[in-house]
């Protein structure tokens, strides 16, 4: 059985929705994974934010405006009155909750409670409008099988059993539809699999039913050998090892959430991203197959600080760096890049929440200085050490840029270089015209 997860951009509008219904009704047998409209997350989070901020009448206008918004949709989605109604009444009960937090004690439980309301309700308007359409379709509720450990971990065990039963309990049905994103943690409480988890949502199923295919449908083709917002000629990349998936998610291809990749990486599940609006077009396939010597493809990731510490001290001494990296994990915050000489360090990081705290405690070790504003950029391929060549083409693209770091071997499939972001468009383009042009 394939899963099939479509994002919040894929079911953004009764007409999207449609789509995608025609989409998964081909006759074979699958779990769909929704993401909750998109918009819908963060309006929930803004929803979150006044009542955090006790500002109700803040929280009951944005409520209001959802609602009719989805009261909308409803009636551009459905033709028949006996399901507008149907689905009207299910909107109407999910608003009328999630106003109930208006009036009493706001914590991070109900905040997750009322984050949940998204995907619930995307997957019972999906549900009902397959049915409408005579599709044989079911809803299995995420919440009833997918669950994190003590650790805030997903649980593979349960989430295999529970959703195992919930299969049993509708035989024979073309589709079923579920949640992405939402859980229960350990303690049972409504929870997440963190901002974009419903591509994580997606694997996790893959591995717990041994799919045969987990594909990522999105509103663009696949992973692009370069940001398409920012190179004119970029092209769709076909195949994609695991890691090279993973090291282009992680540095701002977001088409394919970072989490998603190990379950199936694991399970060697193949996990394919496919286009909603091309939905013929082959997209990327994403495997533990290697393309030797190619390189893949381009990201970058902005709002990068870079830090040095440099110290006569780290001079032959040992435990300088164990030192250093303790204030980082002190202040919960990771380190993204890291280049060392004899006599410095340089870091960046991406979360300055805690920058000024770091940056006083680091002062006991060495001189600190700091760079805003800047951005990783990441060339992924088939970049093993033996290779000859590759190091010197990227370098040569970037011939007219000043480059603050450059971070080579940390693994086989990745170099990065932090520049400043004001030339991450100058450096995309010519990595691209070095790289991929006439190739
Ligand atoms: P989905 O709902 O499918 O998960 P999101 O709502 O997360 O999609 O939004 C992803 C959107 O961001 C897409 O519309 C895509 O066009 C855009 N996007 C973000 N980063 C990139 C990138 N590096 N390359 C291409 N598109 C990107
Ligand atoms: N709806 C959630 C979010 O916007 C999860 C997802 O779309 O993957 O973060
Ligand atoms: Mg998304």
């Amino acid at each position: 059985m394939k899963v099939l997860k479509f994002g919040g951009t894929s079911v953004g509008s009764a007409q999207r929705i449609k789509e995608v219904a025609k989409l998964i009704t081909d006759g074979e047998q699958k779990i769909v994974v929704l993401s909750a409209m998109s918009g819908t997350t963060n309006t929930l989070v803004e929803i979150s934010d006044y009542l955090y901020k006790k500002n109700p009448e803040g929280a009951n206008e944005i409520i209001n405006k959802l609602e009719h918004t989805y009261r909308k949709h409803i009636d551009e989605l459905f033709a028949t009155a006996e399901y507008k109604q149907k689905a009207l009444e299910m909107i109407k009960s999910h608003f009328d909750y999630i106003r109930a937090f208006t009036k009493d004690l706001f914590t991070l439980f109900e905040e997750k409670v009322i984050l949940a309301q998204g995907e619930l309700v995307s997957t019972a308007l999906m549900n009902y409008y397959l049915q409408e359409c005579g599709a044989s379709s079911v809803l299995l509720p995420a919440l009833d099988y997918m669950r994190t450990d003590k650790n805030a971990e997903p649980d593979p065990g349960y989430i295999k059993d529970k959703l195992q039963l919930q299969l049993e309990l509708h035989p024979g049905v073309e589709i079923y539809i579920t949640q992405g994103y939402i859980c229960r943690n350990a303690y049972g409480e409504i929870d997440n699999l963190q901002r974009g988890g419903s591509d994580y949502t997606a694997s996790l199923i893959g591995a717990a039913i041994d799919a045969s295919e987990i594909q990522i449908w999105t509103d663009i083709d696949g992973m692009h050998n370069n940001d398409p917002r920012i190179v004119e000629s970029t092209t769709p990349v076909r195949q994609l090892h695991f890691e090279e998936a993973a090291e282009l998610a992680y540095f701002g291809a977001k088409i394919l959430h970072p989490t998603c990749i190990q379950p199936a990486k694991y399970a060697n599940i193949p996990v394919r991203l496919l286009n909603t609006m091309e939905p013929t077009a082959p997209g990327t396939m994403i495997s533990n197959d290697t393309e030797k010597g190619k390189i893949k493809a381009v990201a970058a990731k902005d709002n990068i600080t870079a830090i040095k510490i440099k110290s006569s001290r780290m001079l032959l001494a040992h435990g300088f760096l164990r030192k250093v990296f303790e204030i980082f994990e002190s202040y919960q915050t990771s380190i993204d890049m890291i280049c060392t000489s004899e006599v410095g360090v340089s870091v960046s990081i991406d979360n300055t929440k805690h920058l000024n705290e770091i940056l006083d405690d680091l002062k006991k070790y060495g001189t600190v200085t700091v760079d805003k504003n800047m951005c990783i950029v990441c060339v992924v391929g088939d970049l093993e050490w033996e290779n000859v060549g590759f190091e010197a083409k990227t370098l040569d693209a970037l011939k007219d840029i000043p480059v603050r770091m450059i971070s080579y071997g940390g693994s086989n499939y990745n170099i990065s270089f932090l520049i400043r972001e004001c030339d991450k468009k100058a450096a995309l383009q010519s990595l691209s015209k070095e790289l991929f042009d006439n190739k």
